[in-house]
């Protein structure tokens, strides 16, 4: 999202912009995002918004549902959600792609490789990489993510900057564990999925599921709560075995989703955490998105955040004091949503049964409540407050 987002604000003020992804191609996995608040201004900023909206996923109706499938109680979207004005939500694929259409034609776009190392001398940062040649730019951007490499390359994580042959001693601070890790594929959608996400609570497990239509693929989540575990980040079999055995006989269509989850060409895994930096750039070398301040998949504002950074990063890169004026502005806005971000991943997953009874009962009772509209109004106050912390 961050990388080219930041290179279509870059390309439109003149700069040369190279964007070097690892994987092979681009990666189009993930559930639906929603863009909000601030998020949505960036788009409009950066002449994407109409085709974004293009693309909602028109949610209608939420539904918790028992081990058999039977349904526990249902709401429209809009009543739960409480979208307001022009946000949207959108399959986190399809904006990758817009984004990526937008820019494909002048921005260089290198697949499959990544740096290796950075030197950020007077005259700009000269970058080797894992296969291409080494080469010199202007400024580097590491939009690569929650456990980013360019942060670890450049050691912002000490907080004390990092010059050209010093980055020794500055350690590697991690992403913060909160508590449970999600992982997202597509499935055959045999339960006619048509616009409508249907969960699953188990104690220490929550299984969704969702698809734009019935004849679409159904995006499937699966979250489990867990401390900290040591697998490796590069190993998908390892990762799709961990869903396995978290999952297997919980129930509902668990089995069903697990026997495609072999075949997921867009399996995503990772643990629900946040990056806390003391600051996002030293000398020629930023960060930015979740590299800079992931504030977890449960704040439902990763997307925006990345947005809102590369409209604004991509307005004053390459001005004097430009990455410090960027992260001045976004500081007050992130450090909000990060407080959302660390309460959300909190209630995601529910501890016990008496926490699944209580949700339940409350999805039952809100349906037929007088003023259901200002109770949800309410309860999401704190995220629209956080959603439009800035100006933009
Ligand atoms: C496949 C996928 C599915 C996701 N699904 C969801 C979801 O369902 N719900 C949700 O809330 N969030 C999801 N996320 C995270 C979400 O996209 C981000 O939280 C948010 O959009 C911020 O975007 P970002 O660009 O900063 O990070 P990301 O979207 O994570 O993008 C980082 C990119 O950097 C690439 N990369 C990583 N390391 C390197 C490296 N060393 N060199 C070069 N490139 C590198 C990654 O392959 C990725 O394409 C997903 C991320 C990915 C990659």
């Amino acid at each position: 999202m961050a990388g080219p987002a930041l290179a279509l604000g870059l390309r439109r003020r003149g700069f040369a912009v190279t964007v070097v992804e690892r994987a092979p191609s681009l990666r189009t996995g993930g559930y639906k995002v929603d863009v909000r608040g601030a998020g949505v201004t960036a788009l409009k900023h950066l002449g994407v918004y109409e085709r974004a909206r293009a693309v909602d996923v028109g949610m209608k109706q939420i539904t918790y549902v028992r081990r058999d499938g039977r349904p526990i109680a249902a709401l429209p979207a809009d009543l739960l959600m409480g979208r307001r004005g022009d946000d949207i939500e959108v399959l986190r694929g399809d904006l990758s792609e817009i984004l990526y259409a937008e820019t494909a034609a002048d921005v260089e776009y290198v697949f499959g490789d990544a740096i290796a190392s950075l030197h950020d001398g007077p005259d700009g940062v000269d970058v080797t990489f894992e296969r291409g040649a080494a080469r010199r730019f202007d400024y580097v951007v590491g939009a690569d993510g929650l456990h980013s490499a360019t942060r670890k390359l450049a050691g912002l994580q000490s907080g004390f900057g990092w010059r050209a042959g010093r980055s020794e001693g500055f350690g590697d601070v991690p992403p913060e564990h909160l508590g449970a890790y999600i992982s997202i594929f597509s499935v055959p959608n045999h339960l006619r999925i048509d616009r409508e996400e249907i969960m699953f609570f188990r104690p220490g497990r929550l299984v969704f599921a969702y698809a734009m239509g019935p004849h679409r693929p159904a995006q499937v989540g699966m979250v489990f709560a867990s401390a900290l575990l040591g697998h490796d980040r590069r190993d998908v079999a390892a990762q799709k075995a961990l869903i396995k055995d978290a999952f297997a006989g919980m129930g509902w269509e668990a089995d069903r989703f697990l026997a495609s989850l072999d075949a997921a060409g867009d399996f995503y895994f990772d643990s629900l955490a946040q990056v806390g930096l003391p600051r996002w750039s030293s000398g020629r070398v930023g960060l930015l998105g979740d590299a800079a301040h992931c504030p977890s998949p449960a704040s439902g504002q990763g997307t925006s955040l990345a947005l809102v950074g590369a409209h604004v990063l991509g307005q004053h890169l390459g001005e004097p004091g430009g990455l410090e004026e960027y992260e001045r502005l976004m500081r007050p806005y992130v450090d909000k949503n990060m407080a959302i971000g660390k309460k959300m991943a909190k209630d995601m997953v529910p501890g016990g049964r008496l926490a699944i009874t209580f949700r339940s009962y409350g999805m039952r009772t809100l349906k037929y409540h007088p003023r259901k509209e200002q109770v949800i109004h309410k309860i999401l106050a704190p995220m629209y407050e956080a959603a439009n912390a800035i100006a933009i």
